[in-house]
């Protein structure tokens, strides 16, 4: 297969890695790890960053929360490089549901908003409605069910412009849980009825088990018992069908305490034992507390006092599980956050020269631009660029060319870095922001740039310029208020870079 045939290959069984997770996860995987190994052999790393990023999600779907950790890591950084904006929105959002598993909501937060950050640039609606959802999610868990509304509602206005297929009806079903937690059985009832539409059009069975269990629990409330009785059944049958134990045990607890209300103990008694051996053979500690509480509660009531003292030792030991769980969330929850923090500056470090790279630089000229917008001050921007440096990297060599850069880099961070911020900005050239600065002050710290690659005296023979290396730079001014832009600013100094090289190099110019 020669590379165009190959990297087509790759395309396709990337858009058939997405359709499959739906359906067939383990089949996912092995594609996925498959054409992985061939992005590598033909060498597309544009590939291998999305199926990186792909295995990441498919192993947090198997609920292997280190592989899922491992492969999400390394996808990040090869994302970035290669302007995988989609992805890396996907990426940002899947490290925001680890951390809301850790229980680091704050971190979690982070990295949503990373990730809307993105979506909100290149309009991916499916992605902005996924996360504002994720973040409804734990603000229900904090019980904070206002902030819950708040965000569901904003995924759902997203998730509209998709036709729904982004989130598939999990609006509905959270504003109907919501409100039953809210004791609003009313609303919930309405929104229940919605979700199942919606759910039953897009096959979400997952969230069909959601649907008939508060529509249960509802039925319950409003002292229908046989309707109540019909959708638990509905929702036990649909948890086993799609092996949901997770959400089958709660059930179980639910229909439990049902049963106890209608004086049915047997009943009662099965489901909470059935339950209980789910969660201990799934090692789901925190719901075999509740269940053994239960336990207990019961045969309290029943006068059966060995029995409640035995389940009673079972609800400590499972406590102290738990508390061993909690805690290694913790020092997982804290690896992941040095591991993601290493990431993150790598990132923003170009890795040849140590200082700051382009991705650096746009985020730092936002901020900036910004500040300066609000303060109506001057900022302005020097865009440097070395003289001649291909001859200097076809006659000397490129590990000497490379010599050259890291060695004007670190001159010119010596001027500049502690007022200033200063970036590779791409091969031979750099950019300079410079905070509440005029053009003339600009020109002055530019013109000590110049001099200072002077007075280095790098040779370069080769140069139509000097003996030695020099820069030409470019200059640019504003007060930024809203009829200006950030792309035009680049393209003021960038125009005055050229107008310098035009002019004959090793000087400084600007365009007013
Ligand atoms: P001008 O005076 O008009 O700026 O000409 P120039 O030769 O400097 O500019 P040109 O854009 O033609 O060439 C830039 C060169 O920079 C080409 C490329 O080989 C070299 N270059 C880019 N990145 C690196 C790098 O990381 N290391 C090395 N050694 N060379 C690099
Ligand atoms: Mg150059």
């Amino acid at each position: 297969m020669d590379a165009k045939k190959a990297m087509e290959h790759i395309d396709k069984k990337i858009a058939e890695i997405a359709e499959l997770r739906k359906s067939d996860l383990k089949a996912a995987l092995n594609i996925a790890h498959e054409t992985l190994e061939l992005s590598k052999e033909v060498n597309y790393p544009e590939a291998e960053s999305i199926l990186l990023q792909q295995l990441g999600v498919i192993y947090a779907y198997l609920n292997n929360t280190a592989k899922s950790i491992e492969y999400t890591l390394a996808a990040i950084p090869l994302l970035e490089l290669y302007n995988q904006e989609y992805y890396l929105c996907y990426a940002y959002c899947a490290l925001g549901c680890m951390f809301s598993n850790y229980s680091y909501y704050e971190t979690a937060f982070d990295y949503f908003n990373k990730s809307n950050y993105i979506a909100k640039k290149y309009q991916f609606t499916d992605r902005l409605s996924i996360s504002y959802n994720n973040i409804g999610e734990i603000y229900k868990l904090l019980s904070n069910y206002d902030k819950a509304l708040y965000y569901y509602q904003k995924s759902y206005e997203e998730d509209q412009k998709t036709g729904f297929k982004s989130c598939m009806g999990t609006y509905f079903v959270n504003m109907a849980d919501v409100y039953y937690l809210l004791g609003d059985h009313a609303k919930a009832k309405e929104f229940a009825e919605t979700a199942l539409e919606k759910v039953k059009e897009f096959n979400f069975e997952r969230a069909l088990c959601e649907v008939y269990r508060i529509f249960a629990l509802i039925y319950w409330k409003l002292e229908n018992p046989e309707k109540a009785m019909e959708y638990f059944f509905k929702a036990i049958d649909v948890a086993d069908k799609t092996m949901a134990y997770d959400l089958k045990i709660d059930l179980l607890i639910y229909y439990h305490q049902f049963m106890m209300e209608q004086n049915n103990h047997d009943v009662a008694v099965k489901a909470l034992t059935e339950a209980y051996e789910y969660a201990s053979s799934e090692n789901y500690h925190e719901k075999s507390i509740l269940i053994c509480h239960h336990f207990t509660m019961f045969y309290e009531k029943t006068g059966d006092f060995e029995s409640a003292r035995n389940y009673y030792k079972l609800y400590i030991m499972h406590n102290q599980e738990q508390s061993k769980e909690r805690l290694k969330q913790i020092r997982d929850g804290i690896e992941l956050r040095i591991k993601t923090e290493y990431i993150r500056q790598q990132s923003e470090v170009d890795v040849l020269t140590g200082i700051p790279n382009r991705r650096k630089f746009n985020e730092k000229l936002e901020d900036e631009w910004k500040l300066a917008a609000k303060n109506s001050r001057p900022l302005s921007l020097i865009m440097i660029d070395i003289d001649c440096f291909k001859e200097f990297n076809d006659n000397y060599g490129h590990p000497e060319g490379d010599k050259c850069l890291v060695a004007i880099a670190k001159l010119m961070n010596d001027i500049l870095s502690n007022k200033y911020f200063l970036s590779r900005y791409g091969g031979d050239e750099f950019m300079a922001i410079l905070p509440d600065t005029t053009l003339d002050q600009a020109k002055n710290v530019a013109e000590s740039i110049r001099k200072a690659v002077m007075d280095a005296k790098i040779c370069h023979k080769f140069s139509t310029v000097s003996f030695y290396v020099t820069v030409t730079q470019g200059v640019a001014t504003l007060i930024p208020d809203e009829t200006k832009s950030i792309n035009d600013f680049i393209r003021m100094v960038d125009n005055a870079l050229y107008d310098a090289k035009r002019k004959g190099r090793n000087m400084v110019s600007c365009l007013i």
